[in-house]
């Protein structure tokens, strides 16, 4: 079967790598997203690649996680509960590690109006513990009241990428305002991650990749099956960071006759986790574990300022039907370190982590699907599709 050149959407289902790959333009997909290739004559040499040990004995975890999708994009206001004022941050879709920074101020931003000098943050996730840094930084004290804490949160089950973009409002709702809060949080997001490189555990890196195709780059792709059309936002900040190279043919080892290297954020989610929790810690912040039937449970505790991080969790807490199950599986393969750079390959999306190689694809009914059950079958037969590929590799 050949397989088609790499598609946007199908990759976004992958947790969005795709999107360190290229600028696009606003209605085309796929392939055409990796279009500011440049010259192709312009191309940096590629070192050689030590082969992924791709089995399925090698599988050492499997995990699903459910995108908490809002068609409108996050919901980040104050709402006023009894005596409390209660600031919603949650919906962040596929993009939640990406947005995480520049979101966090926004929502901090919210709860310093209120002008109280202690706030609580209830959930441990992405969005809990940026919210959370963020307001220690403002000069907040801080306690974080969580059911679940890393590694226990549906933040860890991520694909561990930059990808602001990634299911985070329909095109529908793409208003000015909201694309101009978009590209507020995501260059806010872009800038704080730069500080977390080169730190001891590497929690933040860059790291290479390469989108393989058996047809030419260029055409337009869709949505995966039942997904809407999400708003195409990454074109406002590609300039960021370095665009895509062509490799020509014979310039690498791979067994399809298109390749396009990009070059993307990798956030190494375990060590990247920890680092957030000590760093709250060492400021003096405390977490408690804490589970939240109802929004009057919220109003017995004896902080006035709470930020909603709750995630998915909004859904049954606040009874917001918004808030959308975009269901995503990963697995992960033991670490090699040797291994630096990340593969997609139609919907297989390959992520170079230190915690476990990545190995995702997308299943058909991911969208609106709550079940986060495992299915070991899905991510062996990725494995094997990825093994097929090695051995080319192995034999160039
Ligand atoms: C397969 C997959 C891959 C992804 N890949 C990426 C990626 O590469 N890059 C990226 O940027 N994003 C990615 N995402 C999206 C990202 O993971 C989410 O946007 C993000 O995890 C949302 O974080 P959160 O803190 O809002 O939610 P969560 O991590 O779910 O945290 C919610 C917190 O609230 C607590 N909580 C919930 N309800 C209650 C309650 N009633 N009482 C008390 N506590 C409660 C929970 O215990 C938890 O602590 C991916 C998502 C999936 C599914």
């Amino acid at each position: 079967m050949r397989v088609r050149p790499f598609d946007r959407r199908d990759f976004l289902r992958g947790g969005g790598a795709a999107l360190a790959l290229g600028a696009l333009s606003a209605c085309a997909s796929g392939p055409a997203r990796l279009g500011a290739a440049g010259d192709a004559a312009d191309y940096d040499p590629l070192p050689p690649l030590a082969p992924i040990r791709a089995r399925a004995d090698r599988i050492i975890a499997i995990t699903v996680c459910t995108r908490p999708f809002r068609a409108q994009g996050p919901r980040i206001e104050s709402e006023r509960l009894g005596r409390k004022t209660v600031v919603h941050h949650y919906g962040h879709g596929g993009s939640g590690w990406s947005l995480s920074w520049g979101s966090a101020r926004l929502a901090v931003r919210e709860a310093l109006a209120t002008k109280v000098g202690d706030i609580a943050v209830i959930g441990c996730g992405a969005i809990g513990l940026t919210s959370a840094l963020a307001a220690q930084r403002a000069g907040l004290k801080v306690t974080i009241y969580a059911r679940e804490r890393p590694p226990e949160v549906r933040s860890m089950r991520a694909t561990g990428v930059w990808s602001p973009d990634s299911r985070y409002c329909t095109a529908a709702n793409a208003t000015p305002e909201a694309i101009a809060r978009w590209e507020t949080m995501a260059r806010d997001s872009l800038q704080s991650w730069q500080w977390l490189l080169g730190l001891p555990g590497t929690p933040v890196e860059w790291r290479d990749g390469y989108a393989l195709s058996d047809l030419p780059f260029g055409g337009r792709g869709g949505e995966a099956p039942g997904e809407p059309e999400y708003a195409n936002l990454l074109p406002l900040i590609r300039a960021l960071w370095p665009r895509a190279q062509d490799i020509p043919r014979g310039a690498h080892p791979f067994p399809v006759p298109y390749v396009r290297r990009y070059t993307q954020m990798v956030f190494n989610i375990s060590a990247y986790a920890r680092l957030l929790i000590d760093d709250f810690e060492r400021a003096g912040g405390r977490i408690e574990t804490r589970e939240f039937a109802t929004p009057g449970e919220l109003e017995k505790l004896p902080e006035k300022t709470i930020i909603n991080a709750t995630g998915y969790g909004a859904r049954a807490l606040f009874g917001d039907e918004s808030v959308i199950p975009v269901r995503g599986q990963i697995a992960r393969l033991v670490p090699q370190p040797e291994v630096d750079y990340g593969l997609s390959y139609g919907d297989l999306n390959v992520v170079p982590r230190r915690d476990g190689i990545v190995v995702q694809t997308g299943a058909p009914g991911d969208f609106g699907n709550a079940d986060a059950t495992p299915d070991r079958r899905e991510s062996e037969a990725a494995v094997e599709r990825l093994a097929r590929l090695m051995a080319a590799l192995r034999r160039a």
